[in-house]
């Protein structure tokens, strides 16, 4: 675990969590209820419970904070999911760490990512550690905001919802951090990309430049001039943009049926020829995702084709 670097958007769900720390009321069991990709809160909770020097951030430079940048620290437990599901055998191991003494200060933290991973087997022996508290060792669950756990569970513990930023948030912060960038095209990403503004900050500084997004915003305008060869050459290379023209085509359609948006639309399609387009990306992405080495660029063919202006025009005839 990496010193933090929290979004200025994080701050005030740290304060609060600082200020339970500080008053001693914080819970020994916490969910994190995600609702955006990032999760640097918890790791920043993390390490302010076991940092040394008790402050209200953590200092990044005492012998827990160090020991957690090498994850080397015994008293923190990290348990995650080895295969599909969180199995009562990887309970049982956290529940052996729980009762050691602390080796190195009085502190001991678990972290159960992907809590909606674990079986009604695993989730009652969690239940069991959470129903008999040891004194300075803290439980904290994450997972996604749309998945659930046991009841049983969510009567034990205390929860918190990590929210996105806005897209104005996100927007000014991605905007500092890549200052000459073209800031519609910034604000365009962070509405098609959906993993949010530190992946687009990645993909745009360690891969791709902003070309791959400024060629995309033009293959998709392309599509109106029944090209197609560019945004497939795009997909093909990077497959996840299917998922931004899926964006897109959920813009058209709400616009289509009387929400508009801001963003790029295929203003020139109607709302059968995009519904019907909508269902055949969402197929196309399960075989996607199915089929290992799958030839894209023949499959996307005709689903683009179904995008460009002359598709609209044979349809209407
Ligand atoms: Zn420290």
């Amino acid at each position: 675990m990496n010193n933090v670097k929290l979004l200025p958007w994080q701050h005030s769900l740290c304060q609060q969590l600082n200020q339970a720390i500080t008053q001693e009321h914080l819970g020994q069991a916490l969910l994190f209820d995600n609702e955006e990709a990032d999760d640097s809160v918890v790791d920043w909770l993390i390490q302010r419970l076991m940092c040394q020097r008790q402050s209200s951030t953590p200092c990044g430079q005492c012998h827990a904070c160090s020991m957690l940048a090498a994850g080397t620290h015994s008293d923190f437990f990290q348990l995650q999911p080895a295969g599909k599901n969180i199995g009562i055998d990887d309970v049982r191991k956290m529940g052996d760490w729980a009762v050691q003494k602390p080796r190195h200060g009085y502190v001991k933290v678990a972290s159960i990512r992907n809590a909606e991973l674990l079986t009604p087997a695993a989730s009652n022996g969690l239940l069991k550690l959470l129903e008999e508290p040891r004194e300075n060792t803290f439980f904290i669950l994450v997972k996604p905001i749309q998945t659930v756990l046991l009841p049983t569970i969510m009567s034990r513990v205390t929860r918190f919802i990590i929210r996105p930023p806005t897209h104005h948030q996100a927007l000014a912060w991605l905007s500092t951090q890549l200052s000459g960038y073209d800031s519609s095209l910034l604000s365009h990403a962070l509405h098609w990309v959906s993993p949010g503004p530190r992946y687009i900050l990645r993909f745009i500084t360690e891969q791709h430049g902003d070309t791959s997004l400024k060629n995309f915003e033009q293959a998709i305008r392309q599509l109106r001039d029944n090209q197609t060869q560019p945004l497939i050459e795009l997909i093909t290379q990077n497959p996840n943009m299917i998922e931004w023209l899926t964006q897109i085509i959920i813009d058209s359609l709400k616009t289509e049926l009387g929400f508009p948006t801001a963003y790029f639309t295929f203003d020139y399609l109607s709302e059968s020829a995009l519904i019907d387009v909508y269902q055949q990306i969402i197929e196309f992405q399960q075989h996607l995702n199915d089929t290992p080495g799958l030839n894209i660029a023949l499959q996307l063919y005709p689903l683009l084709d179904r995008l460009t202006l002359s598709a609209e025009i044979r349809n209407a005839h």
